[in-house]
């Protein structure tokens, strides 16, 4: 194999950086946009098939950079359509990616880090330490894994992506918004923002900073509760940056994007199931506008928590209702695999 550790990943350069690049060899600029579209558009995986470069050119730029391309290792396919994608990285490590098949959309939930570096006590992913960022070229290529699978296993293009996979995107915010970038540009996989959504633990600075920089994808927040006390226990990470901070933060938020809010909720025998927890839900939700996504627990074999009983769901959609914040109860899919929400942890490498 090719010693690759002292030669520059050549998607870390933007296009000007590649037409700048073979300007200084002495060659045509243009010859940076063609390679830019092998890499981005194309999704080369090697100089040798950059089929309209000379060969000399391939093999000179065979000599400079590398294309640090991750590979899907192990794919699996559950009972009712989930693909799960288990990916390695350059360096060996992996992460694992989603393909979440509906009647009128493909979704695809990526993994933004190696491991988590928070510790939300009920998520499979907290388990695994987190070991790094991932590039934005990394989360790219997730993206483009799961839209070929959706071609080729569906008949149609990816058309949704969730940032809900291994990791905290707002802890790797520069990365995020780079891939994102390249995700909905002209030039790249052309999506629209708007099919974009990135959830988060809530981390108050990041989420004005995203307000600030006038992102145009949707904002979603893993809420679970909406009393300190109690989502401290479950989400440590809620004692540096409690929901007052996090309450202000949204309502920047929406006053600068005007876009609504997804609350993510789970709803835990003895946890949140009780009127009091309701309560304190209705009145965050009225914060700024929002919506609340019930998510079904999905197990994750440490008999500390368990799915509340089906009366207590009904109790949070009947008063949310009344409330008349819109809230909708989804249903897991993967479970048979490990590939829903919070299941995240590269079993299979054990
Ligand atoms: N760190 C980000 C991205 C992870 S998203 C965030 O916290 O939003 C993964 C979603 O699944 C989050 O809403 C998380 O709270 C939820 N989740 C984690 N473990 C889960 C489990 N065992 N069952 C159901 N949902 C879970």
């Amino acid at each position: 194999m090719v010693k690759t550790t002292d030669k520059k990943d050549i998607r870390a350069l933007s296009k000007e950086a590649l037409r700048d690049f073979f300007m200084a060899q002495g060659q045509a600029t243009f010859r940076g946009n063609q390679v830019y579209e092998w890499l981005w558009q194309k999704g080369a995986h090697s100089f040798e098939d950059m089929t309209n470069l000379s060969k000399e050119m391939r093999s000179f730029l065979e000599t400079h950079f590398v294309i640090n391309h991750i590979a899907v290792d192990q794919m699996q396919r559950s009972s009712d359509g989930t693909i799960k994608n288990a990916v390695r990285l350059h360096d060996n490590l992996i992460v694992e990616s989603v393909l979440i098949p509906t009647k009128t959309r493909t979704t695809a939930c990526v993994s933004s880090q190696v491991g988590c570096s928070l510790d939300c006590k009920f998520c499979a992913t907290a388990r695994l330490k987190r070991m790094r960022n991932l590039q934005p070229d990394e989360i790219y290529d997730q993206v483009v894994a799961i839209d070929q699978e959706s071609r080729l296993y569906f008949n149609r293009p990816l058309s949704n992506i969730v940032f809900m996979g291994m990791g905290e995107p707002l802890m790797n915010y520069n990365n995020v918004l780079k891939a994102i970038d390249k995700i909905t540009a002209k030039d790249g996989l052309g999506m629209s923002p708007k099919r974009i959504i990135v959830s988060t633990s809530g981390v108050p600075k990041m989420i004005k900073k995203m307000a600030d920089d006038g992102v145009k994808f949707k904002l979603a927040v893993s809420l679970h509760s909406a009393i300190d006390e109690v989502r401290s226990r479950i989400m440590p990470f809620n004692e540096t940056f409690p929901l007052a901070d996090l309450r202000e933060a949204l309502i920047y938020w929406y006053e600068k994007t005007k876009s609504r809010i997804t609350y993510e909720y789970v709803v835990w025998k003895g946890i949140n199931d009780n009127q009091q927890a309701v309560d304190a839900l209705v009145a965050f939700c009225k914060f700024a506008p929002a919506k609340v996504n019930i998510i079904e627990y999905n197990p994750i074999g440490d008999g500390v928590f368990s799915q509340a009983a089906p009366e207590a769901i009904d109790r949070y959609v009947e008063t949310l209702e009344r409330h008349h914040i819109t809230v909708t109860v989804r249903r897991s899919r993967g479970k048979d695999i490990d590939a829903a929400c919070g299941q995240l942890a590269n079993k299979q490498e054990k």
